[in-house]
């Protein structure tokens, strides 16, 4: 009900909403159906453990029933820091005790190997501890509803937007914080549409599928939450389209193969895909923006800014919401990155490679 049809560029890009919807349809969304079921897509490297650094009394820290938790040594039963030992499905239910916000970290056993990480001036990365970090397999815990809401979900939402990031964009708001803005609306209208699109209609009987009233409430009545989900589109998609020459020849190396080679075709599919590069072939212009004098001040006010958003992912009090707000908002820095910080192609390839590291299954 009253979704309305969406017509000409979307604001401060390049491509149009009908050519956005037509190369999603025909090409991004099937060959990235493809991509995440292989296996070097499907596993991503995180560090669940709460160390939220703004408030102390929230987040799964606060629950004492949960397994994830690493808690003050004093507090928590030795067994449960451990990444996965066996614990029963209901030890491990957290978060406001609901069992659809849990991982499922049946894959999450192995030993990592040791990597080496470079830091981004874009996010705040915790990551470095491998002891502490834990391969999970994206398809048993997909992004959709979890129960996460209320106060809790409310005051991370409010910290991004209000306290220590970004405002609401004015008119006077230079063209570099509107865009910041959009790319956290847009994230959190995607969110948003995840929940909706699947979401726990009947808990007696476990009944899961659409919720339209949702989707219309929080993202179809208000046409700037839709744009912001089509900027946020495009912006990632041309970080991707800048790093071809690296996606090319990176190694999608899982010791399968078979699966691997496929992952690279797929890959080169979506880089060089004709309607792609016809229809909508310079998604975003970054050259646009840091054009100002205060250019160089403005982009490390705005990384610290971003810096701020990945480190208050910590805070999110539901496993599985701060796993997939990691993992995105480890996406949208590397976006930022590729198009912000990156000028010498090496340079690109040597960042580039630390974060697809993330997602390689040894
Ligand atoms: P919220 O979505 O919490 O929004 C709070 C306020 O922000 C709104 O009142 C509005 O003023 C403003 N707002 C809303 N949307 C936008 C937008 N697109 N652009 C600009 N402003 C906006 N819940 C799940 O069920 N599953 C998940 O996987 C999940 N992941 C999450 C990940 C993160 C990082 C966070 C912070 C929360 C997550 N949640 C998840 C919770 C979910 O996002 C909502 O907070 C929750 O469902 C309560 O929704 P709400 O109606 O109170 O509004």
């Amino acid at each position: 009900p009253g979704a309305r049809k969406y017509t000409g560029l979307v604001e401060d890009c390049c491509c149009d909403y009908e050519t956005v919807d037509a190369i999603n349809e025909d090409v991004l969304y099937p060959i990235l159906q493809q991509l995440v079921s292989l296996p070097f897509f499907r596993y991503f490297k995180v560090k669940l453990w709460c160390d939220c650094l703004f408030w102390p009394d929230d987040g799964v820290c606060a629950l004492k029933d949960c397994s994830v938790c690493e808690c003050p040594d004093n507090e928590f039963p030795e067994p449960f820091k451990k990444p996965y030992s066996g614990l029963s499905p209901q030890n491990m239910i957290c978060q406001g005790g609901k069992p659809e916000a849990t991982v499922d970290r049946t894959l999450d056993s192995k030993v990592f190997k040791g990597w080496v990480e470079t830091d981004s001036p874009w996010t705040s990365d915790d990551e470095t501890d491998n002891a502490k970090m834990n391969y999970v397999n994206l398809r048993l815990n997909p992004e959709r509803y979890t129960g996460y809401t209320g106060d809790p979900a409310r005051r991370i939402w409010d910290s991004i937007y209000k306290e220590k990031c970004i405002k609401y964009p004015s008119e006077d708001m230079c063209q570099e914080k509107k865009a910041l803005y959009k790319l956290i609306s847009g994230l959190h209208s995607s969110i948003s549409v995840h929940i909706a699109y699947d979401y726990l209609l009947d808990k007696s009987t476990d009944l899961w599928g659409h919720n339209l009233p949702l989707l219309y409430d929080r993202v179809l009545k208000y046409p700037e939450r839709v744009q912001n989900l089509y900027f946020t589109y495009l912006f990632v998609l041309r970080a991707v389209t800048k790093a071809t020459d690296y996606l090319e020849q990176a190694e999608y190396n899982t010791g399968n193969p078979e699966e691997d080679l496929k992952t690279q075709s797929l890959v080169k599919q979506l880089l060089y895909n004709h309607k792609l590069r016809s229809t909508c072939p310079l998604p975003f212009d970054e050259a646009k923006l840091w054009q100002g004098e205060n250019g160089p001040e403005l982009k490390q006010e705005i990384q610290k800014q971003f810096r701020n958003i990945s480190a208050i992912m910590n805070c999110v009090g539901c496993e599985k919401c701060l796993l997939w707000g990691k993992l995105q908002v480890l996406g949208l820095g590397t976006a930022l990155k590729i198009l912000f910080s990156v000028d010498r192609e090496n340079n690109l390839n040597q960042q580039l490679e630390s974060i697809l590291r993330r997602f390689v299954f040894i």
